[in-house]
C-alpha cells in the first residue's frame, strides 16, 4: 500500500462525518471521525506557516490524549517524520532523542512543558516548542492552529521511501534506536493485519498503551481509526480507571501486554466491574504464557486471549491469531501475514534452517521491514541481512499447521551447566502459585562463577507469609533439575518499561549491586 500514513488512515474520515473517532476517557471530549480530519488538516496548515518543511523531524510527546493522532497525521501531512517520545522521559533521555533524530520541533503537553524546555535546552537545534492543549508561558498551542486560514500543505511525498514514524525501540536489549518507518511500510502492515483483525464501526477499543510506542501507535491508534471505529483513550494505566472505562464505555476489544493479562487473571478488583461488552482480547510485546491467557478469559467468561507477534522494527506486526480462529492452539502467538515470509534459523549452525518443529531463530522477510536504523548503518546491517532477512533475536519454533510459538529470547536465555533455561518458562510457572503476585527472571553469577536462574517475586497482599523456599519448591516439583530456580529476592513490583516488557537489565544491576555490597572488606 503505497500512501501517505495520513491518508491511508483518515482516507475515510471525512465520509464517516459525525461518527466518534476518539473518546476522552478520563473527560468528556469526543472527536468525530469529520473533525480530526478537518482538524488535522487545519493543524497541518499551522505547522507549515510555523516554518515546518518536508523532512523536518517533529518530536511528539505526550500521553495518550484525543489530540495524539490530530498531531500525528497533522505532522506527517505537512510533510514532517514523527518521532514519539516517552512522555516520563528524564530531560536527559529526551535530549538523547533529540539529539539522535535531529528534531527540530517539539510538540508536548502544557504539563510537561518544562521538562521538554529542559531537554531542548540540553539538545539544541529545536526551533520551537509547541503545545496540543492550553497554550502557557508564550508557548503556542495546536488549537491556535484550527483558526489558520492558510493553505492545506501538498507536500509531494514519496511513500515508499519517506520516513513517516521514527518511534525508538524499547532499550530491553541495548540502547533504543531510531527505526526508520516509511509511509508505505505502515501502512502496508494496516493492510495486512486489517483482514485478521478487523475492527468496524461500532467496536469500541480502549487505548490503554502508549500510543508512543509501535504496539499502541499501530492496534489502538492507526488501526482503529483506519476501519472506523471508536478509540476510547485513557492517559496512563492505572487498574481500576482501566476496569472503570471498560464498563462505563462498553469497551468491545482488549490491546493489552501480559501484565494486564495477568491483573485480569489475579487481581481481585475485577470482580466489582460489569466487564461483559468484553468480546476479544489481544495480547502482544512480551511473551504471554498458556496457562495465564487460559485463566484470563475463564474468569471473564471470553473466547481465548489472542497473541500477536512483532517489533518496532517491523512495522510492527508479522504473526497475529486471527480474531475469527475457531480454538486456536494454546501458546501460539499466531501465523505469519500475507505477503510476510519467515524462516526458522538453526541455533546452532546460523547458515541452515532448523529441522521442522525445532526452535530456532525467527527470521523474516516482508514489506513491512524498515528502512534501516537511523544513522547506525552497523546495526542495521547486524539486523538486516543481504538477503533481507531480518534476525529478530527470539526463539521460535513452527507446528504443522503453521501457527508459531515465541519462546522467548535468544539474548535472555540462561545458560545453566551447558543447558539453556527460558526465564518466561520459570515466570509463568512462578506466577501459578496462589501467593505470587507477579515474577521476574535473570540469568545471574553465583559465587562459584556458575550462572543460575535467580526469581524476583512481589508477594500476593495475602501471602505475607511467603518464603523464597516455597518459591524454589514450587518451581522444583514442575522442572527438570537443570531449570531450578536457585535463588529467590522479594520485590515491590517487577520493573516494567511502559511496553509491559520486564526491565531484565534493571534486576541484573539491582543483583549486581547487592552481590557487591557482600563483599567482604579487603
Ligand atoms: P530493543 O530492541 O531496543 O532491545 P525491544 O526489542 O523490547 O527493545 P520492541 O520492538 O518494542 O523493542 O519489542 C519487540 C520484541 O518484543 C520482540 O523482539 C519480542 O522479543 C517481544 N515480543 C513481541 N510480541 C511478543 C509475543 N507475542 N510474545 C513474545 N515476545 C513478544
Ligand atoms: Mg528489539
Amino acid at each position: 500500500v503505497s500512501l501517505p500514513i495520513h491518508d491511508a488512515v483518515l482516507g475515510r474520515a471525512a465520509e464517516r462525518g459525525d461518527t466518534p473517532a476518539l473518546i476522552d476517557g478520563a473527560g468528556e471530549l469526543t472527536l468525530t471521525y469529520g473533525q480530526v480530519d478537518a482538524f488535522h488538516r487545519r493543524v497541518a496548515a499551522g505547522l507549515a506557516e510555523a516554518g515546518v518543511r518536508k523532512g523536518d523531524v517533529v518530536a511528539l510527546h505526550s500521553p495518550n490524549t484525543v489530540l495524539f493522532p490530530v498531531a500525528f497525521y497533522a505532522a506527517t501531512r505537512a510533510g514532517a517524520s514523527v518521532t514519539t517520545v516517552h512522555p516520563l522521559a528524564t530531560p536527559e533521555e529526551f535530549a538523547k532523542q533529540l539529539r539522535d533524530s535531529a528534531a527540530r520541533w517539539i510538540v508536548t503537553v502544557s504539563p510537561l512543558l518544562d521538562s521538554a524546555r529542559a531537554a531542548a535546552e540540553l539538545a539544541g537545534g529545536v526551533r520551537e516548542i509547541l503545545v496540543c492543549d492550553e497554550a502557557r508561558d508564550g508557548v503556542r498551542s495546536l488549537q491556535a492552529f484550527l483558526g489558520s486560514t492558510g493553505p492545506v500543505p501538498e507536500i509531494d511525498i514519496d511513500p515508499d521511501e519517506d520516513v513517516a514514524a521514527l518511534p525508538y525501540s524499547s532499550g530491553t536489549t541495548g540502547v533504543p534506536k531510531g527505526v526508520m518507518l516509511t509511509h508505505t511500510s505502515i501502512a502496508t502492515n494496516l493492510a495486512q493485519l486489517e483482514p485478521v483483525v478487523p475492527m468496524g464501526p461500532g467496536d469500541r477499543i480502549l487505548a490503554i498503551l502508549p500510543f508512543f510506542h509501535i504496539y499502541g501507535l499501530t492496534a489502538l491508534m492507526n488501526a482503529p481509526l483506519r476501519q472506523g471505529a471508536t478509540v476510547v483513550v485513557l492517559p496512563r494505566f492505572e487498574l481500576d480507571t482501566f476496569l472503570g472505562a471498560i464498563q462505563k464505555h462498553r469497551i468491545s476489544g482488549l490491546y493489552v501486554a501480559p501484565p494486564i493479562v495477568l491483573a485480569l487473571a489475579k487481581h481481585p478488583a475485577v470482580a466489582d466491574y460489569d466487564l461483559s461488552s468484553l468480546e476479544y482480547i489481544v495480547s502482544a510485546a512480551a511473551p504471554l504464557d498458556a496457562a495465564l491467557a487460559q485463566a484470563c478469559s475463564a474468569r471473564l467468561g471470553l473466547p481465548p486471549v489472542l497473541q500477536a507477534y512483532g517489533m518496532t522494527e517491523l512495522s510492527p506486526g508479522t504473526h497475529v491469531v486471527p480474531l475469527a480462529a475457531q480454538d486456536p492452539p494454546p501458546g501460539s502467538v499466531g501465523k505469519l501475514l500475507p505477503s510476510t515470509e519467515m524462516r526458522i534459523v538453526s541455533l546452532g549452525d546460523p547458515s541452515k534452517d532448523a529441522a521442522p518443529g525445532e526452535e530456532g531463530e525467527v527470521a523474516i522477510r516482508g514489506p513491512q521491514v524498515m528502512k534501516g536504523y537511523l544513522g547506525r548503518p552497523d546495526a542495521t546491517a547486524a539486523m538486516i541481512d543481504a538477503d533481507g532477512w531480518v534476525h529478530t533475536g527470539d526463539i521460535g519454533r513452527v507446528d504443522d499447521e503453521g501457527w508459531l510459538y515465541v519462546v522467548d529470547r535468544v539474548k535472555e536465555l540462561i545458560k545453566y551447566k551447558g543447558f539453556q533455561v527460558a526465564p518466561a518458562e520459570l515466570e509463568a510457572l512462578l506466577l501459578t502459585h496462589e501467593g505470587v503476585a507477579d515474577a521476574a527472571v535473570i540469568g545471574v553469577t553465583d559465587a562459584d562463577g556458575t550462572e543460575i536462574p535467580k526469581a524476583y517475586v512481589v508477594r500476593q497482599a495475602a501471602a505475607p507469609g511467603l518464603t523464597a523456599e516455597d518459591v524454589m519448591a514450587h518451581v522444583a516439583a514442575r522442572v527438570s533439575p537443570y531449570k531450578k530456580v536457585r535463588d529467590v529476592e522479594f520485590i515491590e513490583a517487577v520493573p516494567r518499561a511502559a511496553s509491559g516488557k520486564i526491565l531484565r537489565r534493571e534486576l541484573r544491576d539491582r543483583d549486581r549491586e547487592a552481590r557487591d555490597r557482600e563483599l567482604p572488606d579487603r
